[in-house]
């Protein structure tokens, strides 16, 4: 037997012996009353072994939190008499909780943290960070028993030495009550008599007091950070928006639509990031290379030939007039109409309450504000590979100006943005070679996606070259080339254009964080907590210069918390949570995904279910030709709430939709598997994979009794049938039947 089960074992015998044997009785007022002249006696007589004695039976009762702690602490001050009765208890009685505490932690603390690893987060957070003050204002304010105390704490991170030292601190105020009401024994019939209401709400007061002083810290610290910035008396507006990028242009639309005055600060285009050089061209461009591979699948539709007329260059046009058609929605006009005065020109942070905005022409103003928005983004990051700057690259900020296509390109980076524009190239017909330093590409998902998209890729022409590490840029015999290493030999690459996708780094430099010293994370963004707001109360940033995630509706997720917290965080703020964080990779096949993957899971060490369904046996995708990719869920153990999905195949960044709303909401796969879904489409197959679950949680066992009960039904069977099924029903919960067919049912 595993020892943690043995001590379970050990503590739930002394418990039931306990309660079996009515071992309470021996501990009542009156006996501790009658028994007092007797026991003062012992103590007078042999006082260390007295207490010795008295302290191994108070820790035993605490350790096991029997319910008889407070008659045992009243007998302490008939025995001992105030102040040595106070001390025994106090350190008897802090033992005792930690063993307890010690004994949850051991028994339990890692299976739980493992199942509710992502639900405990910020509890563990809150824990590591106020642990000693909420446990103090417990203790002192116990409306919860002792024993659940001990037992909650030791599943949470708290240091044993704070758990210990809070306790005791906390108990104390209770320990000299009860010892002192041991004083006056002939007096107490009950606990009612120790703890008068008035008693009550002075531990209740002194209770919260550590609370609302470590309140009224937190605002003198964030004080302090204005040291030195005078504030002006009034302030011209209430928020400037610093880039109007996605998450800019939702903090300001925000603040317009609570009637803040905001200005809305941009030095380039409107829309930032997404709309000119990243979401928006990058999925124009995708939709005419992904007709083109439409067309070349011709011959497997039934057509006999089709072929597409094109110039790379009216592509790259057509992609620019998508740009302009959704212009509108993040234009200057837009924006004002809404409220929002937007400003062209160059944002400087000048001081917490000031922004200076240099336009085009070099004028200057200083706008005064009660708060201020950083969402300034990131930009495409370019490594000091030698050779780089001379042979000249293209990012995903350059490459929609070209009109001619490389007829060789190579693509640094195998994450989403290289992915993306690889086979977007390669479509056009670019001999595209994707370089990439990880031993595989989309190194953020499961390896079973690296393997498909890599599979596809590499179908399709591109040559994926993974675990090659970029070294230098050089000329050869007037062409350009990349060396490479791998494994230790060198890599020669000749191209023509080199595009780079090796991430995007936070803009944080040249617009004054240095100045006000608002500080940048060891991952180059912008230091927030978790109100996203920066070192100073009233600053905020969000978006791709301070998200862990660099996504559009993250920057607009982010924006949200920023904007409202900058608004009206005097009175209450809003905890950013980036819990349920859908993303997607327009590749063909497409991957998404919504919380954890496998590969994070065991990272973290969550325990975890794992489900699975083919997308090439699903009838949609067979009709349309897309019979690829898959489902692939991860549960709770012996539960349905869903932890995590990912889709590879057609469409996959629309079918996560519905994990997305799934996990947001509670909703379980059994609901899913309850829900009708549309005949023939691709969305059953989220369906399916919740089927897939289903059945493999039927025991053969059960199977054996709905076998059992229709051949009853039958008027087959007789006690010899019956009981030749019962093996079955004592078998293990393998999966009864593994027909495909019944993904259907
Ligand atoms: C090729 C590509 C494809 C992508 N595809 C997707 C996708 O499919 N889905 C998705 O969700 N995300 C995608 N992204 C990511 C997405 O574009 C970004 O996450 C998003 O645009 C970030 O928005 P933001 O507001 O934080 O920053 P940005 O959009 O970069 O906006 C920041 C703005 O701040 C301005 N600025 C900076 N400093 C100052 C200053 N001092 N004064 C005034 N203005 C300033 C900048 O000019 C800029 O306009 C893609 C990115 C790329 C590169």
């Amino acid at each position: 037997m595993p020892r943690r089960w043995l001590l379970l074992v050990v503590v739930a015998a002394l418990l039931a012996a306990f309660l079996l044997l009515d071992l309470g009785r021996y501990l009542n007022l009156e006996l501790v009353r009658s028994q007092q002249a007797v026991l003062r006696g012992w103590y007078e007589s042999q006082p260390l072994a007295t207490a010795a004695a008295f302290f191994l039976l108070y820790v035993t009762i605490a350790t096991l939190s029997l319910p008889a702690a407070w008659i045992v602490t009243v007998a302490a001050g008939a025995i001992f008499g105030l102040l040595v009765g106070t001390v025994i208890v106090s350190f008897a009685s802090s033992i005792g909780a930690t063993l307890a505490f010690l004994g949850s932690r051991y028994l339990f603390r890692d299976a739980v943290q493992a199942r509710f690893h992502e639900r405990l987060a910020a509890v563990n957070r809150g824990i590591e960070r106020d642990g000693a003050l909420y446990l103090f204002t417990l203790r002192l304010v116990p409306l919860l028993p002792f024993f659940a105390v001990n037992l909650l704490m030791g599943l949470t991170p708290i240091r044993t030495g704070t758990y210990y030292v809070a306790s005791q601190l906390g108990m104390l105020f209770h320990t000299t009550a009860y010892v002192y009401a041991g004083t006056q024994i002939a007096q107490i019939r009950s606990v009612r008599d120790v703890f008068s209401p008035g008693l009550l709400l002075a531990f209740a007061a002194i209770g919260v007091l550590p609370l609302i002083a470590r309140k009224a810290i937190d605002r003198l610290q964030a004080r302090r950070v204005y040291a030195g910035w005078p504030r002006p008396a009034r302030f011209d507006r209430n928020l400037v928006v610093i880039g109007a990028g996605s998450a800019g242009l939702v903090a300001a639309y925000i603040a317009a639509a609570v009637r803040a005055r905001v200005t809305l600060v941009e030095k380039h285009r409107m829309g930032g990031d997404c709309l000119n050089t990243g979401c928006v061209p990058s999925k124009a461009m995708i939709r005419t290379s992904r007709l083109l591979a439409s067309l070349r699948q011709a011959r497997a539709l039934g057509l006999r030939r089709a072929e597409a007329d094109f110039d790379f260059g009216e592509v790259m046009e057509r992609v620019q007039r998508v740009v302009a058609r959704i212009e509108p929605h993040d234009s200057v006009a837009r924006y004002s109409a809404l409220g929002v005065e937007c400003v062209q020109g160059e944002a400087t942070i000048r001081s917490p309450w000031s922004v200076e905005v240099r336009a085009a022409d070099g004028t200057q103003r200083t706008l005064t504000t009660r708060g201020i928005v950083i969402a300034a983004g990131a930009r495409p990051l370019v490594p000091p590979i030698p050779g780089l700057e001379e042979i000249g690259y293209l990012t995903s900020d350059t490459v929609w100006s070209l009109r001619t296509l490389p007829a060789r390109l190579l693509v640094l980076g195998g994450g989403p943005v290289g992915c993306e524009l690889a086979q977007a190239f390669a479509r056009f017909g670019a001999k595209v070679v994707q370089v990439e330093k990880a031993p595989r590409i989309m190194t953020r998902e499961d390896p079973e996606v690296s393997v498909s998209v890599t599979e596809r890729f590499r179908a399709e022409g591109i040559e994926v070259l993974v675990g090659h590490e970029a070294k230098r840029f050089e000329r050869d015999a007037g062409e350009k080339v990349l060396v490479a290493e791998c494994e230790g030999r060198e890599v020669r690459i000749a191209f023509d254009s080199v595009l780079l996708a090796l991430g995007r780094v936070a803009n944080t430099a040249g617009y004054g964080l240095e100045t006000l010293g608002i500080p940048v994370s060891g991952a180059r963004r912008i230091e927030v907590d978790e109100f996203m707001a920066t070192r100073f109360p009233n600053i905020y940033a969000c978006g791709d210069v301070a998200s862990p995630y660099q996504f559009t509706h993250v920057a607009a997720h982010t924006a949200w918390y920023a904007a409202v917290n900058a608004l009206f965080g005097s009175f209450r703020r809003y905890r950013a949570d980036f819990d349920v964080i859908p993303w997607a990779t327009f590749t063909d096949p497409e991957v998404a995904r919504v919380g954890l993957n496998e590969t994070e899971a065991k990272a973290k060490g969550i325990a975890c279910e794992v489900t699975r369904y083919g997308i090439d046996d699903l009838d949609r995708a067979i009709a349309d030709g897309a019979a690829y990719g898959f489902v692939k869920v991860l549960t709770m153990p012996g539960k349905d709430t869903i932890l995590g999905a990912t889709i590879v195949g057609e469409q996959a960044a629309e079918l996560i939709g519905e994990f997305v709303t799934a996990m947001r909401h509670d909703i379980g796969l059994n609901q899913i598997l309850g829900t009708i879904h549309v005949y023939p489409t691709l969305a059953e197959a989220n369906k399916y994979v919740a089927g897939n679950w289903k059945r493999a949680r039927v025991t053969r066992g059960q199977w054996a009794v709905l076998e059992a009960f229709q051949a009853w039904r039958r008027g087959e069977t007789g006690v010899a049938a019956l009981l030749g099924r019962l093996p079955a029903l004592f078998s293990d919960k393998r999966r009864a039947y593994d027909d495909p067919a019944l993904d259907k049912a």
